[in-house]
């Protein structure tokens, strides 16, 4: 064993990047190999909901009891990743009283703080209710962004000596006399991402310890090391309407549905979900049926919402995992709790432990418990502070208000930027020298604040996208794509940044394809005719090979980028983004 211990990590979601700045709290030696982006799994497609517990406190009561915990933890850490909207579970007509009574116990047994309003009240909160909702149980859920709290975790871990590699796919594990001694990987093509790994070959990376926390992808690790760990994927729709229709997180309730919850998130509004147990957590098929059912169900607790404008969907595939022999059959009824598989006393092959399940809320807590482990397994003492130590931007939220006094920014520029930077607002916007325009408008995002998300991920625009929330408004992109790209091309090769480009192109369009009716339709047509046609992006004689398909609008499976095809079934698209196979992930 080396002097100061190492540890490997695979998986750049929020369970991995919370583990990495966990151990490198600890003092360890800590790498994180990510295949895709930071947030590239389930965790950049997830709800944003920060759990209260009350969605599991009748189902899943230790779940329950455990995300209420979390999200005590969290508004304290990462105040700048939360915005506690308070949450309400709405009670209709024909919902069963017998259940408003369960949920209501279910909350106060899980120590939920829960509050029964009526139906008046419900409607004071948010005025777009159903005229005729009978009454709502008010508890503490809010909402949360995955991407800057998953960037704040990796930021503060490279800060304290940890390694990050992103686009680096582990293609092996490594095994030495019965015993896991690392991975190997792959570094992607182009010179993107965090790390220092050389694109295009593969490394092999050695560690004391490897820890598997790859979500739903858990058993392709397992199977490369030879060993068994049996995830559940299973997928869920969400789909995001162009305002916040509700302040409030709204659940409905009753047992289990689909389509039971709106989260407000940002300016946009994300309604959810369904449950779906799938083979592959890559190759499912995204159908138009499920976001008329987000669209249909939910209209039935906010009526606006079947004339509203949505602006794009988007699918995610939950990790769920239940201990084998468990045998449950409707993937709902899966528990959420997370599992810590011990490859040594599980399957004889010491050397790495697999954390499987769980919930975005419960991150901290499933990477406080496998750091526990590694620690053990390493002979390492530390204590585990990361329930304590705010992470970066987030030190102390009265900073942000004090800044925005003290520079005079009311602005809802200047307040945007400073709910999404948090404590670091000082350092991006006071340090940043020269004008300041904006260049997302919709998500009022400006030049410093992308400049300091380039500084951090390089050129991959999708990085600065999930950093700063550019292009992630109601334009989906459409006047800020080629903003964003031009604040790279003073400092890097035009093909480097020509390809960056057409990659948040295709990701921004990749959404926007399910949800192409009413004026969201004149929207995309309008960004169609500025990419593709006005900058010219689908004919350019300077554009290089990855050039997008801007011809695969909604195609299916069988589309052909190169020949600009369609589908032949308008209902089933890929979940490429109508890419074809080796391009899929990006
Ligand atoms: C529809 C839906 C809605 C949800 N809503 C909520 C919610 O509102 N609130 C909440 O708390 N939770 C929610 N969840 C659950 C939550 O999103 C997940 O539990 C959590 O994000 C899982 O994080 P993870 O890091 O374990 O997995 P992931 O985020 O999937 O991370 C695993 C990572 O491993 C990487 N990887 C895979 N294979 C390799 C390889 N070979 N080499 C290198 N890297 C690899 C992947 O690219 C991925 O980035 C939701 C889930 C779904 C599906």
């Amino acid at each position: 064993m080396t002097e100061t211990p190492s540890v490997l990590v695979i998986g750049g979601g929020s369970t991995g990047c919370g583990i990495v700045r966990d151990l490198a709290m600890r003092g360890l030696d800590v790498t994180l190999v990510e295949k895709g982006n930071l947030t590239h799994g389930t965790t950049g497609r997830m709800h944003g909901l920060l759990h209260s517990g009350g969605r599991y406190a009748v189902s899943d009561q230790p779940s329950a009891r455990e995300c209420i915990e979390e999200n005590r933890v969290l508004r304290r850490i990462a105040t700048h990743c939360v915005e506690m909207t308070g949450g309400l579970f709405v009670q209709r007509p024909e919902d069963d009283d017998e259940y408003f009574e369960e949920k209501l116990q279910g909350c106060r047994d899980c120590g939920i703080p829960a509050e029964v309003l009526s139906g008046e009240e419900a409607r004071e909160m948010e005025p777009y209710l159903a005229k005729d909702v009978k009454r709502a149980i008010r508890v503490p859920d809010g909402a949360i962004d995955p991407f800057r709290l998953c960037v704040a975790n990796a930021a503060d871990a490279i800060d304290r000596g940890a390694r990050v590699e992103t686009h680096a796919e582990v293609v092996d594990v490594l095994v030495e006399d019965g015993e896991i001694v690392g991975v190997e990987v792959e570094h992607g093509e182009k010179d993107i991402g965090i790390g220092n790994g050389e694109p295009g070959t593969r490394e092999k990376l050695y560690a004391d310890y490897v820890v598997n926390a790859t979500g739903a992808w858990a058993g392709q690790i397992g199977d490369m090391a030879g060993v068994e760990v049996a995830v559940r994927p299973s997928k869920g729709v969400m789909t995001i309407m162009n305002v916040r229709q509700v302040d409030t997180v709204v659940n409905r309730c009753r047992p289990k549905g689909d389509a039971d919850i709106i989260v407000p998130h940002e300016t946009t509004c994300i309604l959810g979900t369904t449950d779906e147990e799938v083979e592959d957590p890559e190759d499912y098929p995204e159908e138009g049926w499920e976001v008329d059912l987000m669209i249909d169900t939910l209209s039935e607790l906010v009526p606006m919402l079947s004339e509203a404008r949505t602006i794009r969907s988007f699918w995610g595939v939950r990790p769920l995992y239940e201990p084998p022999g468990t045998g449950t059959v409707d993937p709902t009824d899966i528990t959420r709790d997370f599992f810590l598989l011990d490859h040594g006393e599980r399957d004889d092959l010491p050397g790495m432990a697999s954390i499987v399940g769980g919930k975005l809320t419960t991150y901290r807590m499933m990477a406080e418990k496998i750091s526990n482990h590694v620690c053990e397994k390493l002979g390492v003492e530390a204590e585990c502070t990361t329930a304590d130590v705010p992470l970066p931007g987030s030190e102390d939220f009265s900073v942000l208000r004090e800044w925005m006094d003290e520079f005079g920014i009311r602005s809802p520029v200047g307040r945007r930027s400073a709910q999404r930077l948090g404590s670091r607002t000082d350092d991006v916007l006071g340090g940043w020298d020269g004008p300041n325009p904006v260049v997302c408008d919709c998500e009022a995002v400006t030049r410093a604040e992308i400049h300091d998300a380039i500084d951090h991920s390089g050129t991959d625009l999708n990085a600065v996208r999930i950093r700063t929330r550019s292009s992630m408004g109601n334009c989906q992109g459409a006047f800020c794509c080629h903003r964003m790209a031009n604040e790279l091309i003073h400092d890097h090769d035009e093909l480097v940044v020509r390809d960056s480009l057409d990659e948040l192109y295709q990701e921004r369009w990749k959404g926007e394809r399910h949800a192409l009716w009413g004026e969201q339709l004149s929207q995309a047509m309008l960004k169609h005719m500025l990419h593709a046609t006005t900058m010219n992006r689908d004919g350019d004689p300077a554009a290089s090979d990855s050039n997008v398909d801007f011809a695969a609008f909604d195609a299916g499976e069988t589309a052909t980028a190169a020949a600009g095809t369609t589908g032949d079934d308008p209902d089933r698209a890929a979940t490429d983004g109508g890419r074809e196979g080796e391009n899929a992930d990006s």
